[in-house]
């Protein structure tokens, strides 16, 4: 089964429109003479549709019950409806922005032959207006709003319902002349309509939880995967296109939403070791043990030790490492590599865990290092984010690159280490002690024998 048509969901998934949709919404609510919402409020009820989101609004605007069932509460909905409508279609693009990694993303799955589709509850038009302005309409080869007609000349059934995502492949197939099946299309929704809708529909589905629907109400929908920004796919575009059960391990991390290293950034990793000669690794971050599995694979006389401070996490790391064939290399150890006292010293300490305590793991560790020994750290680059942060917008993320920066300066200051950073993965470092120099080599010594 490969995927090769990826269908996306428009408000929380491609563009973040809360903003201007709230601004709509209170533009609406004011000319009617009602009270305005909160906009955090207003952007909780989008999701499924114009309607429910006025109707959700007024019911917040009043003190007294907003009934739409009266012949005066309908005409007021409708009033403001339609006022919203074109206020909102006059105003499409004010505070509104595409999510991090999405334009990248959209010129990969180009550049990749795959196909992409849009599946909104927009209007159509306003739809294309808006990937017009933020220059992606072009990647997209069908659009399907609110406004289009199925094939009985009705317009098309809402999500949860999946004639969205039928009709649209169906819309696919004639215009490319192709035969693309459901199992052959992945659709990244932020609601839980949309998962619902990917199940009735009968493909894969990735729940998108940094978009405007309540993440919370999008987990028990259990979706295929499950991402903050739909551009975390972009690592498993690849996977998906052959055989998505190919690798076990990798399938079960995509599944659990870990994060494992990039194959680009473990190869690099692989023929340091090989090249280096490298015996014992410590590993900050297991995970799974995806990578530590790798390493330990590349030579029976190679030992690693790897903590994961996760329960479940390092379970399966167990469970994993049991299945693998060099259980006996691998010592994984449950716990906080802040605060556990690892024993040993290593050719190799390689740190993918918390960004934010990169410098704390380097200085715990930076002892237990052989002479030669180097650490290498992952995620760098963090998706592109360190060298360029307008690919962002979310507070949380923000302060984690302002992190890394800070670890980056950190090495690139350090009087200790001497760091080589390379572009290969999301980014990877190589520190290593810089010659000592002939008085400093003494006063280890003179250290060494005083402990002794
Ligand atoms: N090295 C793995 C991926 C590690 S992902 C691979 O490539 O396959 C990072 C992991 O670090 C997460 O599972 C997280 O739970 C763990 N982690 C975060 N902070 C930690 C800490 N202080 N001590 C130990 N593990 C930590
Ligand atoms: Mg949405």
């Amino acid at each position: 089964m490969s995927v090769e048509v990826y269908i996306f969901d428009l408000d929380g998934v491609i563009i973040n429109s809360g903003e201007d949709i709230a601004d709509g919404v209170n533009a609406a609510l004011k000319q009617f003479g009602y009270w305005s919402v909160g906009k955090e409020r207003i952007i909780s009820f989008i999701g499924d549709g114009e309607k429910n989101l006025i109707l959700r609004s007024l019911k917040a605007s009043t003190k007294k019950k907003f009934d739409e069932t009266t012949e005066y509460g309908s005409k007021q909905l409708n009033s403001v409806r339609q006022f919203y409508h074109e206020y909102y279609a006059k105003n499409p693009v004010v505070h509104t922005y595409l999510y991090a990694g999405i334009k990248e993303l959209l010129k990969v799955l180009k550049a990749k032959n795959k196909k992409n589709i849009l599946v909104t509850n927009k209007p159509s038009d306003i739809a294309g207006l808006i990937l017009k302005k933020l220059e992606v309409f072009d990647y997209f080869d069908i659009i399907t709003g609110g406004d289009t007609l199925n094939f009985q000349g009705k317009t098309v059934a809402v999500k949860p319902d999946p004639e969205g995502l039928i009709l649209s492949l169906d819309r696919l197939n004639q215009k490319c002349n192709s035969q693309f099946k459901n199992e052959n299309c992945i659709f990244f929704g932020d609601s839980p309509t949309d998962i619902q809708a990917g199940k009735a529909f009968g493909c894969l589905t990735a729940a998108i939880r940094g978009g405007l629907s309540d993440k919370n109400l999008l987990s028990p929908e259990k979706a295929d995967f499950s991402f903050s920004v739909a551009s975390e796919i972009e690592k498993f575009i690849d996977t998906l296109s052959k055989d998505v059960q190919k690798s076990e391990l990798k399938s079960q991390a995509l599944k659990n939403e870990i994060p494992i290293i990039q194959d680009e950034g473990s190869d690099f990793i692989c023929s340091y070791i090989k090249e280096h000669n490298v015996k014992s690794i410590f590993e900050i971050g297991t995970a799974i043990a995806y990578s530590s599995i790798r390493f330990a694979m590349l030579s029976p006389d190679i030992k690693v030790t790897t903590i994961e401070i996760d329960r479940e996490r390092f379970e399966a790391a167990q469970k994993n490492i049991e299945e693998s064939g060099v259980k006996d290399q691998i010592t994984s150890i449950f716990g906080n590599a802040l605060e556990e006292k690892i024993n040993g010293n290593f050719d190799l300490i390689f740190i993918d865990a918390a960004k934010a305590q990169y410098i704390n793991f380097f200085e715990k560790f930076k002892n237990q290092l052989n002479p030669d020994g180097v650490f290498i750290s992952d995620n760098l680059s963090f998706h592109g984010m360190v060298e360029d942060l307008s690919l962002t917008r979310n507070y949380s993320t923000i302060k984690l690159v302002k992190k890394i920066r800070k670890y980056i300066e950190f090495l690139k200051n350090n009087e200790e280490f001497e760091t080589q950073f390379y572009s290969v993965g999301d980014g990877i470092s190589v520190s290593r002690r810089k010659n000592k120099t002939l008085a400093e080599s003494v006063s280890t010594v003179a250290q060494k024998a005083s402990d002794d």
